[in-house]
This record gives C-alpha cells, sequence and structure tokens, in this order.
C-alpha cells in the first residue's frame, strides 16, 4: 500500500494533512492536530485574544486558541450556533458565543436563526426551554450535568399537588424549572417581568392570589412590589441565597461609595440593602446606562467579567459566587459535543406543547421593563412558604 497523504473524513479534518503508511495514521487517530496552536490557528485567532485579555494570560492563550478556531470552524460546517448564558466564562461569552444573555432572551434568539443546530451555553432547564420553543432544531447541551438547585427542587408531580390544595389560585412558574413542571404550569416569569406575570393573570382569573414557585426569595421579593397575595415554594438558587445583608454592609465599608446590584433571587434583606435590583439583563443595562466609577454585581462570579468586558472603564468590586453548574461548561465539552453530537436534548411532544403555551402565554404578556425592577425601600411583606 505504502504511504499516502489523506485530509480528514467527511469534511471535518480541517487542519494538516494526515500521513498514512499501510493502512496506519502516522498520528493519532482522532483529529488532534485540530487543536495544535498552529500558524493557521494563529493567524485565524491573534485578533480575538484583545477580548480576553483581562481574563485570559497571554502565555495561556495557545491552549486557548485551537479549541476557539476549530469551534468556530465547527459551527460553519454544521450550521450550528452557541448560545451563551450571562454566567459562561468570557472565553466561551466572547470568543465562540453567537448569541450572549440570559435564559429567555436566548431561547427566544433560538428562534430567529435559520441553523440547524443549538449548542446550550448554560444549563439543563435552558436547553430545554431552548427545545420547548424550536422543536425543529436540535438542541445539546455540553454536560448533562449541568443542572440548577432551583430546577431540581420541584417536579411536575409537585405542581398537580399543589393545584389540588389551591383550586381556582393561578400558578405561575420561574423559567428556571424543567419542562416537566413548565407543562403543569399556568404561565411562566422571568425575573424581569415576575410582578408583571403576577398582575397580569391574577387579573386574568379575577383572584387576588397567586403560587409563585419555586424561588422562595424571588416570590418574597415580588410580593413586596405588589398588592397581590403570594405563596412561594422553598426552592433557593445556591449561589444568590448565600449573600446576606451582611455582606452588603462590609462591601460598603470596605469599598465606601460603591454601587451595589442585585439579583431578585438574592434574599431580601439584600435586596433592602443594595442600590439597584434585577434580572441579569437590568443589572447589565444599568452598569451600561450609568457608568458607576466602583461596582458590585450580587451574582454569579462571570457576570462580572462579562459586564466588564463590554465597561472597560468601571471598576467592578468582585465578591461574587461560583454557578457549579453553569461552570461545567467548557470549550472542552462544548469541542466535543458539537464535533460528535453527544448530549441531545429531547422534551416528549405532549410535554413539549404544554410547556409551549406557559411559555408563549408569559411571552405575550406586554410589560415596561423598569417596573421588572425592585424597589430597595419598600417593606417586607408576609408570605406563606410551602
Ligand atoms: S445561578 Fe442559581 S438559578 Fe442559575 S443555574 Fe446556578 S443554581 Fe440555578
Amino acid at each position: 500500500m505504502g504511504k499516502e497523504l489523506i485530509n480528514w473524513e467527511n469534511g471535518r479534518w480541517i487542519g494538516q494533512t494526515l500521513e498514512v503508511e499501510n493502512g496506519v495514521c502516522a498520528v493519532p487517530s482522532t483529529p488532534e492536530g485540530e487543536l495544535e496552536y498552529t500558524d493557521a490557528v494563529k493567524a485565524a485567532t491573534d485578533h480575538l485574544y484583545k477580548d480576553v485579555a483581562d481574563f485570559i494570560p497571554e502565555f495561556e492563550w495557545p491552549a486557548y486558541a485551537p479549541l476557539v478556531h476549530a469551534i468556530n470552524t465547527l459551527k460553519k460546517q454544521k450550521n450550528a450556533v452557541i448560545l451563551a448564558h450571562n454566567y459562561m466564562t468570557p472565553d466561551i461569552f466572547g470568543l465562540i458565543g453567537d448569541y450572549t444573555g440570559d435564559s429567555l432572551g436566548l431561547a427566544i434568539e433560538a428562534t430567529k436563526t435559520d441553523a440547524e443546530i443549538i449548542i446550550q451555553g448554560g444549563v439543563h432547564f435552558m436547553a430545554e426551554t431552548s427545545k420547548i420553543l424550536c422543536p425543529n432544531k436540535r438542541v445539546f447541551i455540553p454536560s448533562m450535568r449541568a443542572g440548577c438547585s432551583l430546577a431540581s427542587s420541584i417536579t411536575g408531580e409537585d405542581i398537580k399537588l399543589i393545584k389540588q390544595r389551591y383550586p381556582g389560585i393561578p400558578v405561575v412558574t420561574y423559567v428556571n424549572t424543567s419542562a416537566d413542571v413548565k407543562a403543569e404550569s399556568d404561565i411562566c416569569c422571568t425575573s424581569s417581568n415576575a410582578v408583571a406575570i403576577v398582575e397580569h393573570i391574577c387579573a386574568e382569573w379575577g383572584v387576588n392570589k397567586v403560587i409563585m414557585l419555586p424561588d422562595e426569595f424571588l416570590a418574597k421579593n415580588v410580593a413586596k412590589q405588589t398588592n397581590i397575595e403570594v405563596i412561594a415554594w422553598h426552592g433557593r438558587c445556591e449561589v444568590h441565597a448565600r449573600f446576606s445583608a451582611q455582606d452588603v454592609r462590609d462591601m460598603r465599608e470596605a469599598h465606601p461609595g460603591v454601587v451595589v446590584l442585585a439579583h431578585p433571587e438574592c434574599p431580601p434583606e439584600v435586596v433592602a440593602e443594595s442600590d439597584f435590583t434585577g434580572s441579569t439583563k437590568a443589572m447589565s443595562d444599568y452598569v451600561s446606562d450609568n457608568s458607576p466609577k466602583n461596582v458590585i454585581l450580587l451574582t454569579e462570579c462571570s457576570m462580572s467579567d462579562n459586564v466588564a468586558m463590554e465597561n472597560p472603564d468601571v471598576d467592578f468590586v468582585r465578591p461574587c459566587n461560583l454557578c457549579p453548574h453553569m461552570k461545567r461548561i467548557t470549550l472542552e465539552n462544548i469541542y466535543e459535543c458539537l464535533k460528535d453530537e453527544t448530549n441531545e436534548v429531547l422534551v416528549p411532544e405532549d410535554q413539549r406543547v404544554r410547556a409551549y403555551k406557559a411559555v408563549m402565554d408569559m411571552i405575550n404578556v406586554k410589560f415596561d421593563p423598569v417596573k421588572g425592577h425592585f424597589d430597595p425601600s419598600l417593606p417586607q411583606v408576609g408570605v406563606k412558604v410551602i
């Protein structure tokens, strides 16, 4: 047979030519060369480094660049897009994400793209939401272990029992839940529109009471902003629940004049100590619109990094908490997922149709985004937690 030169099969091999002798490849049979920092990779990626120079030391760039190049090349070959949540690390968020933002914003972007493949840079419930809204696209998640403490706090069976116990009271479900839970809910909400959705569904049902789940703290923060009586579930975000009012006071003492922004998944006492509370998008917009001299974002660590990328003149104090689920998504497993098309996320069609209704009913409610901000001066109100 002798020596021959081949390129990788099926159009996947885009790097160096492989040398094959008597049927045996001179380099490993997997496309390792694709992940080498060759001159071609350097030329294709050098211009990207400046976007992440504050987060990736220059000497580490040769380890990132081949993955970034391989992922961006595979995306074109496979007509795929990557949805990168605000909590993804800057390499994912800034270098390979085609759409960036909060979970619902990403899912809505997914409906607008012509791409056939969606890779979810985020956690499992987000991938399910993309699939709920885009049934004809293939949706993948790089790690099936990327869960969420809120989503795992409740099941569809729990919702059925709650409805039996509280007949006639609408169930409003945060988007940070599984498709199974969404399917049993009357309507969904996000941290941007939660107050508007609670008031909308109560007006539609002619009631003054709502069950809002699964985030206890979001429900309590919403209850302060409305006259509707709120019944909460005992779920918590393990990232935001860890901040305390004392943390905020300590930060203010250590950094006089700092502006404190909180996410509404934080406890109500934290919201009361903060200057501004809103969704990840509202926090990001606040920084861009107000350019505070220095700011603290009481949320997941990568959010500060990503907002900092877009606001280089703002000084970020970073007492953040890491989300272990979000951090299960890496450049490496995105590459593997895209290359091998593993970890496809599927939702049974009858469940998807019911979940789709709950999500779309929410999307169709028009609301004023400014009213989605949480006034820290409002007093706490009693909320029953079930
Ligand atoms: S940050 Fe909180 S809500 Fe978001 S995925 Fe992590 S645990 Fe879930």
